[in-house]
């Protein structure tokens, strides 16, 4: 084996160590964010079946507003808050339990 070959191998080796290592915190973030995903859909449908009215951003009055879950096992009960805003509360530490969570998202 000549050494660009040996590179070669290396690389694959590589790329399949980093699909690995993608794959598994792929795994890691969707657990995670099942809760957050389900309410979601449910915050959208209901929105679409007018069971949930879409308010402006509570803070600034934006209508361009999104709903944020201060409960993911609650979809229905949400605060509007436009795109700022809603990064502004995510960054907010709720509690020490969820501060690690929260930065990664
Ligand atoms: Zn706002
Ligand atoms: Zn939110």
């Amino acid at each position: 084996m000549n050494a660009s070959e040996a590179n070669k191998a290396k690389c694959r080796r590589y790329r399949e160590a980093n699909r690995e290592k993608y794959l598994e915190s792929h795994r890691v973030w969707r657990a995670n964010n099942r809760e957050k995903l389900l309410a979601q859909g449910k915050t959208r449908r209901a929105v679409k079946y007018g069971r949930l009215i879409k308010l402006p951003c509570e803070v600034c009055g934006n209508v361009q507003s999104e709903a944020h879950h201060p409960d993911y096992s609650k979809p229905l009960d949400v605060r509007w808050l436009c795109t700022l805003h809603h990064k502004n509360e995510h960054r907010k530490p709720h509690c020490s339990g969820t501060a690690n969570r929260s930065r990664k998202q």
